[in-house]
């Protein structure tokens, strides 16, 4: 698609018109036209307010020329999987596990191996033939090329630790030792628990990334405990396998 039907698509699903749009950007109904007919392309100021007013990245925007890659873990991102910096506006380079809230989460390359073999091993590409292939790729990609530049790791790392220190003096019983904190997108983990009056809760944004982990019960079992946390709050829970009958343990505000 080009970006003249793009446009017009997202406009008319948005139920904007072509005034309402061109409030919103700054520039006259003419020039909202122009781009529709494809007599005109959006510069690259206004492409960035489209971007954000529609949710959707320059890329879309420009009719999906490239392939968007997660300059970090290799992903292939579509936009909803585009991270966002902390105001908001999406940032084309990484996916929302990699970068967050204007944070690298990675900064040990084996760490992100050992994520992602998990998530991409299977039957037909087990874990060994995976780890080889990320161990090649991975450091083709931008952030790991420019990692020393990008640097900042000092900061966030001490974070890091500082969060887990803290949910470890919580002492919850029958949960081992956290060790690692990963960076989980909202949606994945966003549990609807149920309170003693009944009524369904949900801690967490869909759209936001958090740092978590899961760990076996020292007890044995077949519940887990799941731990989320952020700048603002440390959540611990159970439940039993792919998060069914999750049960709130801790809702700390920090
Ligand atoms: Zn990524």
């Amino acid at each position: 698609m080009e970006t003249k039907q793009v446009l017009y698509q997202l406009r008319t699903k948005a139920g904007l018109s072509q005034d309402a749009l061109a409030e919103k950007l700054y520039v006259t109904r003419q020039a909202v036209s122009r781009w529709e007919t494809g007599e005109t392309v959006p510069n690259t100021d206004t492409l960035k307010l489209l971007s954000g007013v529609f949710g959707v990245s320059i890329n879309t925007l420009l009719g999906a020329p490239r392939q968007l890659i997660c300059q970090c873990c290799g992903m292939p991102l579509e936009d909803p999987m585009i991270s966002r910096e902390k105001d908001g506006t999406l940032n084309e380079q990484y996916c929302k596990w990699c970068y967050a809230d204007g944070e690298y989460m990675y900064h040990d390359m084996d760490d992100l191996i050992a994520v992602c073999v998990k998530n991409m091993a299977s039957a037909e590409h087990p874990e060994e033939e995976v780890r080889a292939y990320l161990k090649e790729k991975l450091p083709q990609l931008d952030y790991w090329k420019r990692y020393t530049e990008l640097g900042g790791e000092g900061k966030f790392e001490e974070f890091k630790q500082t969060l887990i220190g803290e949910i470890n003096a919580l002492q919850v019983e029958g949960m081992p030792k956290l060790t690692k904190l990963n960076a989980l997108v909202g949606s994945y983990v966003n549990l609807e628990y149920r309170l003693p009056n009944g009524t369904a809760v949900k801690f967490l944004d869909d759209e936001k990334t958090y740092l978590g982990n899961q760990l076996e019960c020292e007890f044995g079992g077949d519940r887990c405990f799941g731990v989320l946390a952020n700048m603002e709050f440390i959540l611990i829970c159970t439940y039993e396998k792919n998060g069914e009958n999750p049960e709130l343990l801790i809702y700390k505000k920090r």
